[in-house]
């Protein structure tokens, strides 16, 4: 490949940094150096609900710990401080508004309750996967069934309304990932996806895809846990007209609780399991101390992380980050 390696760490600012995320960051980090390429940080802030004050601060502080540097900023010249999506909503607006225009989204003026009658009728009716689909969005209140004179009115009238993603009935969609290979999902297992919320910010989806697009990014190294989203962030290429330029995926199998039971979870870092340093916020609750406090080296942290699940066939355990 010629063209520049451009990887992103993109973590919502929603609570500490635990080991999954330090390892995604690393595994950018490592690739980048390998490739000659650049990572940058991305903070994903757009669900207010879930945002944490000193969330970003944290992870900023625990990736500097661990040596992991970030090569390009919004700012010039360095230390580069992180990309923000909650500074970028009007850009976000603007596809939303192309997409519904490309006939590819529509408004959708349902309230929760009506939302959840449909479900109701769904369960009744035993569908298996009960959402807001090709099949169902006939029945609900959308700028598919309404008017266009209906839809400017409730617009005009400040009735609140968010723009789903049309996605097709029946369509194959395909990608191939760096780990698991060739995917392939029916579209119609994909639910009409909202992609810009009642207060005017985009969806992770949305707004992951275009600053992947706008940013350049050529590799996405992230959790396994964002592989389901994926077939969805295709179909947002497609239809953005970005199919040519998508980057590459590689969804890195997880850490798991150590119980084995399901994903190491932001929560158990709160609980005081494996943050980086202790948290700062109120929410955590209990007192927790992190790694740093407990006299790990940021070094032998790197070299668990490095080695987890990957060894050069040697019986060597220790790596500085330039020969990682
Ligand atoms: N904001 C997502 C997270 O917190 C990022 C997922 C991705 O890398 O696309 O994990």
């Amino acid at each position: 490949m010629s063209q520049e390696v451009r990887v992103r760490f993109a973590p919502s600012p929603t609570g500490g940094l635990h080991i999954g995320g330090v390892r995604t960051a690393l595994f950018n980090y490592l690739f980048a150096r390998n490739q000659g390429g650049k990572m940058i940080l991305r903070i994903e802030d757009t669900d207010q609900n879930r945002f944490v004050a000193g969330a970003e601060a944290y992870i900023k502080n625990a990736l500097d710990w661990c040596g992991i540097k970030i090569d390009e900023g919004p700012d010039q010249g360095g230390p580069f401080g992180p990309y923000r999506q909650s500074e970028r909503k009007d850009i976000y607006q603007q596809y939303a508004l192309q997409l519904v225009q490309e006939d590819k989204a529509y408004y959708a003026f349902d309230t929760d309750e009506e939302i959840n009658a449909l479900r109701e009728r769904l369960k009744a009716a035993k569908v298996a996967n009960p959402t807001y689909n090709a099949i169902t969005r006939s029945n609900m209140k959308n700028s598919l069934t309404l008017s266009p004179e209906e839809v400017q009115a409730r617009i005009a009238s400040g009735e609140p309304y968010v723009i789903r993603l049309k996605v097709p009935k029946k369509e194959e969609i395909r990608f191939n990932d760096m780990i698991r290979g060739w995917i392939m999902v029916h579209s119609s297992t994909i639910d009409d996806k909202v992609i810009l919320k009642s207060d005017g910010m985009p969806t992770y989806h949305l707004a992951n895809i275009v600053d992947d697009h706008l940013m350049e990014i050529t590799h996405i190294i992230r959790g396994e846990e964002w592989l389901p989203s994926a077939p969805l962030h295709v179909l947002l290429y497609q239809y953005l007209g970005w199919e040519e330029e998508m980057p590459r995926f590689a969804h890195l199998p997880l850490i798991l609780k150590p119980t084995g039971s399901g994903k190491l979870s932001k929560r158990d870092a709160q609980k005081g399991g494996f943050p980086i340093f202790p948290l700062l916020w109120k929410e955590a609750g209990e007192e927790s101390v992190g790694f740093r406090e407990e006299g790990y080296l940021p070094s032998a942290l790197v070299n668990f992380l490095a080695l987890l699940g990957w060894n050069p066939g040697t019986e060597q355990e220790i790596f500085n980050m330039e020969a990682l």
